[in-house]
C-alpha cells in the first residue's frame, strides 16, 4: 500500500478512537456535524486547523474536514499528526468557527493532546520532546483548565447535556460546580481566546 494512503488510513482509524475517548468523558458530538476527511493544511501558516468546505451551519450534517499542519503531512510525521489530530478532536464535540473559541475549548483540546494518559507510547514520545521554554496562548489555556482538573470533564458534561455548546459556557454555569477555582481562572476560562 502507498505510504500516503497508509498514513490517512491510520489518521481516520485514529480519529475514531479519540472521539471515543472524548465522548466517554464529555458526551456526545454535536450529531449535526459529520467528520469529512483529514488532509493538509490550506492555511498560509501551514497550521492545523478545522475546516468547513461547504460552509459552517447547524442545519444538520455539516461536514467538518481536519486539516493537519503541512510538516507534518508532508513527511508523514505520524506522531506529529497524531498530537495535532488529538487538539482538533476536541473541537468536533462542538465545532466553532475558525478563530472564535474560548480559552475553555482551546485549553481542553491543549490539555487533551497533551496529557500522556490518552495516548501512545510514540505520541507520548512527542509530548515530552514538544515542552516549550516560553508558553503561548495555548499552553497559557491549557493551564488554566488544569487548575480545574479533574472535576471539569465531568462539569463540562454535565454543562453540554443541557445543550450548551462548550463556546458558549458562561463563568455563571461554571462556578457552582468548581467552588475550589478562584474567579479570575474561570472568567478567564470563558472569555474568546486571545491569539495573539
Ligand atoms: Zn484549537
Amino acid at each position: 500500500m502507498h505510504d500516503r494512503v497508509k498514513f490517512i488510513l491510520f489518521l481516520n482509524q485514529q480519529a475514531k478512537t479519540y472521539r471515543e475517548s472524548l465522548e466517554s468523558m464529555f458526551g456526545q458530538c454535536d450529531q449535526r456535524f459529520v467528520l469529512g476527511s483529514i488532509k493538509e493544511s490550506i492555511r498560509k501558516d501551514g497550521k492545523p486547523h478545522t475546516q468547513y468546505p461547504n460552509e459552517f451551519h447547524f442545519k444538520g450534517d455539516c461536514q467538518v474536514d481536519i486539516h493537519i499542519g503541512k510538516d507534518a503531512w508532508q513527511n508523514c510525521d505520524y506522531d506529529r499528526a497524531t498530537w495535532q489530530l488529538a487538539h482538533e478532536s476536541v473541537h468536533l464535540l462542538d465545532p466553532v468557527k475558525e478563530g472564535k473559541a474560548t480559552s475553555l475549548e482551546e485549553g481542553l483540546a491543549a490539555w487533551f493532546q497533551n496529557e500522556p494518559k490518552f495516548h501512545s507510547n510514540r505520541v507520548r514520545k512527542y509530548i515530552k520532546q514538544s515542552i516549550k521554554d516560553s508558553p503561548d496562548c495555548y499552553d497559557k489555556a491549557e493551564e488554566l483548565v488544569r487548575r480545574c482538573m479533574p472535576q471539569l470533564t465531568s462539569v463540562v458534561k454535565k454543562i453540554r447535556s443541557s445543550g450548551v455548546r462548550i463556546q458558549k459556557i458562561t463563568a455563571g454555569e461554571l462556578a457552582p460546580y468548581l467552588p475550589n477555582v478562584d474567579k479570575e481562572t474561570i472568567e478567564h476560562l470563558c472569555r474568546k481566546m486571545d491569539y495573539t
